[in-house]
C-alpha cells in the first residue's frame, strides 16, 4: 500500500545546505559595482550584510555545514512532511504521482523562516544590534521578526504599502513578535521621499521597499540589511527543503520526473529543486525543473538577461539576472511575494544555459488550482503556492494525457490561512487576469543595456 505521507525524524534535518554553484559548469557572472562597473569585492558588501553572510554570497564549496544552534532551532519545525496527493490525483484522474513537500508548516506559515533563522543568527554572531529589511505580503517580515526575538535583535521592516493594508494580520503578526513595521514608500528614506514625490499616490512595491531598507542600513554602522529571497546565501540555507525532499523520495522508493517551485526571486524553488538538479548536474540523471511565475510578472519567461538593479532606486550592486527591468511596477497581484522584477543570478544562469524550464500562469487558473487542492487535500494554500500548484495540475494532465505515470514533485511554500481575502475575490469574481503587453515590457527594459 502507498504512503500518505513521508515523515522524518530530528536527526534526519540535514547537517549541511547544499551550493549548487560548486557543481555549475557555467559559473553565475559576478555582480558588479555599480560605479565603477568592476566586479564587487566582498568587502563592499561588508557594510550592508553580516560578514559571514557574504562568504556564503560569494562561495564555491559544495556543502556548507549548518551552525549547530540553528539546526536546533529547524527542529521547531522540522523535518517537514512529504505528502503524497492521492486526493489530487483521484479528482484529476492522472496515473502520475504527485508529492508535496509542505512548508505550510512552519511557525510562520512559509518557507522563508529557513533563511530568517540563520540570517538572524550570523548577525547576532557578528554583535549586530538591529536589521532592516522590507517585506511585500508579508511572509519574509513576519519569519525574520520571529528570528530576530529569538535572537534578542531590534528589526525595522518596510512594507510594501498595498500590502500593509490589504494583509492587517501579517503586520500584527511582525507586531507579536516585536518588530517595527513602516508602509512603503515612507517619508523615513531619501529613497521613500524621492518616490513620493514623482507618485504620491502608488501602491509601493518590493523594489521601493528595499531600497529604503537598504538606505537605513548603510547609514547605521551597529545595522545591518537581510533580504528574504533573490540572493545567493538564501538559495543555500533553502535547500534544506529539498535535501529532506531527497531522502523522503528514497523512502517512497521513487524519484521525481519533474520538479515544480513557485517564484517571486527563487528561494523555494531553488530550494526544493537544487539537491535533483545536482543529479542531473553530476550524473545526468534525467529531471525536468519548472519555475511557475505569475503571468504578470514574466520574468524567466518575457523578461531580458542583462545586468540589473535589485531595488527601485538603484543602490544596490548590479546584479547578472534575467529581469523586467528594476522600474517595473507589476500588477497588484495577490501573489504578492512574486511581484518582484528580477531573477536572481544562480537561477538565471541555470535558465540561460536551459537547466530550468519556466511556465507563466495568469491569476485565475492559479486560484482555480488552490481550491481544487483545498478541496482534495485539505490545506488552503497560499496564493504564491497556488502557482507552483497549477503547473503541477497541468503537468499531471498531460501525463494522462500521454497515459504515462510519472513522479511530480512541488513545494508547497506556505498556507493562505492570512490570504482569505484574496479568495473572497475570486468567490466573488471581482479578481482578473491582468494582460501585460510588450510594449510594458520592452520599455522598462530597454533602458538597462547601458547600465553595465
Ligand atoms: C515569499 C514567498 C514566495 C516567493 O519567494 P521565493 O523566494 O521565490 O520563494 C513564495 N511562496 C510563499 C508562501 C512566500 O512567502
Amino acid at each position: 500500500m502507498s504512503r500518505k505521507k513521508i515523515l522524518l525524524s530530528e536527526n534526519d534535518i540535514p547537517k549541511a545546505w547544499y551550493n549548487i554553484v560548486a557543481d555549475m559548469t557555467n559559473k553565475p557572472l559576478p555582480p558588479l559595482n555599480p560605479v565603477t562597473k568592476r566586479p564587487l569585492n566582498p568587502e563592499d558588501l561588508e557594510g550592508l550584510f553580516a560578514k559571514e553572510i557574504v562568504k556564503q554570497e560569494i562561495s564555491q564549496e559544495r556543502w556548507i555545514e549548518i551552525p549547530d544552534e540553528v539546526r536546533e532551532l529547524y527542529k521547531i519545525w522540522r523535518p517537514t512532511p512529504l505528502v503524497r496527493a492521492t486526493g489530487l490525483e483521484k479528482a484529476l484522474g492522472t496515473p502520475a504521482h504527485i508529492y508535496f513537500k509542505n512548508e505550510s508548516v512552519s511557525p510562520v506559515g512559509s518557507h522563508k523562516l529557513n533563511s530568517a533563522l540563520p540570517q538572524a543568527y550570523y548577525n547576532k554572531q557578528q554583535g549586530i544590534k538591529r536589521i532592516t529589511t522590507e517585506t511585500g505580503a508579508g511572509q519574509w517580515g513576519a519569519a525574520l521578526s520571529f528570528a530576530c526575538s529569538l535572537f534578542g535583535l531590534d528589526l525595522l521592516v518596510y512594507m510594501v504599502k498595498v500590502s500593509y493594508e490589504q494583509k492587517p494580520y501579517r503586520r500584527m503578526m511582525m507586531h507579536t513578535w516585536g518588530a517595527e513595521v513602516i508602509p512603503s514608500p515612507s517619508t523615513t528614506t531619501e529613497a521613500g521621499l524621492q518616490i513620493l514625490a514623482k507618485d504620491p499616490e502608488t501602491s509601493g512595491s518590493l523594489g521601493i521597499a528595499i531600497s529604503e531598507a537598504v538606505e537605513v542600513a548603510a547609514k547605521d554602522p551597529d545595522a545591518r540589511y537581510t533580504l528574504g529571497s533573490v540572493l545567493n546565501h538564501v538559495i543555500l540555507h533553502q535547500t534544506v527543503i529539498g535535501l529532506e525532499a531527497e531522502k523522503q523520495m528514497e523512502i517512497a522508493e521513487e524519484f521525481p520526473d519533474i520538479v515544480i517551485g513557485c517564484f517571486g526571486g527563487g528561494s523555494n524553488f531553488s530550494g526544493i529543486s537544487f539537491p535533483f538538479l545536482r543529479h542531473r548536474l553530476t550524473e545526468g540523471k534525467a529531471v525536468r525543473i519548472i519555475a511557475a511565475e505569475p503571468a504578470s510578472c514574466p520574468k524567466l519567461t518575457r523578461g531580458t538577461f542583462e545586468y540589473d538593479f535589485g531595488d527601485t532606486a538603484g543602490l544596490t550592486p548590479l546584479l547578472p539576472m534575467y529581469t523586467l527591468g528594476h522600474d517595473f511596477h507589476p500588477a497588484d497581484i495577490h501573489a504578492g511575494g512574486l511581484r518582484y522584477h528580477g531573477a536572481g543570478t544562480i537561477v538565471s544562469q541555470l535558465r540561460k544555459d536551459s537547466l530550468v524550464e519556466v511556465q507563466d500562469i495568469p491569476q485565475l487558473e492559479t486560484f482555480d488550482a488552490g481550491v481544487l487542492f483545498a478541496n482534495t487535500e485539505g490545506i488552503i494554500p497560499a496564493p504564491e503556492s497556488t502557482h507552483a500548484i497549477a503547473v503541477a495540475i497541468r503537468e499531471a494532465k498531460q501525463a494522462k494525457a500521454e497515459g504515462r505515470q510519472k513522479n511530480i514533485l512541488f513545494c508547497l511554500s506556505g498556507h493562505g490561512l492570512i490570504d482569505m481575502t484574496a479568495y473572497d475575490q475570486y468567490y466573488t469574481k471581482t479578481m482578473n487576469n491582468y494582460q501585460l503587453t510588450d510594449e510594458e515590457i520592452r520599455r522598462t527594459t530597454s533602458v538597462l543595456e547601458k547600465l553595465a
